[in-house]
């Protein structure tokens, strides 16, 4: 199995043509530039999104590890206790919290890639 965070159709900024961009885990590079840094860990990772949280404290109220925490209103997680469940963020009703990380077969990958063929073939792209 394959583990990625993203798979990008129609980019058009990873090099010539149009393409498909697959995001794979567990890269070792850890540029200081990078602007994917989910993709360093080979783990499924629990990423939260401030922007959307209202801190109503469900996730907490749910989590089986007491892993979430409020200090001073502020939403924390201490990882040494998520047991990646993904409970918190199925009871999240402003999708704060997802999920970095999902195994794909090669085939499967190489099945989602071939999808644009045709927009390659005509743009001079491919997947990167
Ligand atoms: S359930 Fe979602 S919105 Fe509510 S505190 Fe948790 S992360 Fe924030
Ligand atoms: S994934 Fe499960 S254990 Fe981890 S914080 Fe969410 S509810 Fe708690």
């Amino acid at each position: 199995m394959i583990r990625v965070t993203n798979i990008e159709r129609f980019a058009t900024h990873d090099g010539p043509g149009i393409r498909t961009t697959i995001f794979f885990k567990g890269c070792h590079m850890h540029c200081p530039w990078c602007a994917n840094p989910e993709t360093w860990s080979q783990k499924v990772e629990l990423l939260h999104d401030e922007k959307k949280c209202v801190h109503c404290q469900k996730c907490q109220t749910v989590c089986p590890a007491s892993a979430i925490a409020f200090p001073e209103g502020k939403w924390q997680i201490d990882r040494s206790r998520c047991k990646g469940c993904q409970t918190c963020a199925q009871e999240c009703l402003n999708d704060a919290i997802t999920f970095s990380g999902t195994d794909y077969t090669e085939d499967e990958l190489v099945a989602i890639a071939m999808k644009d063929r045709d927009f390659y073939e005509e743009s001079g792209g491919g997947v990167t």
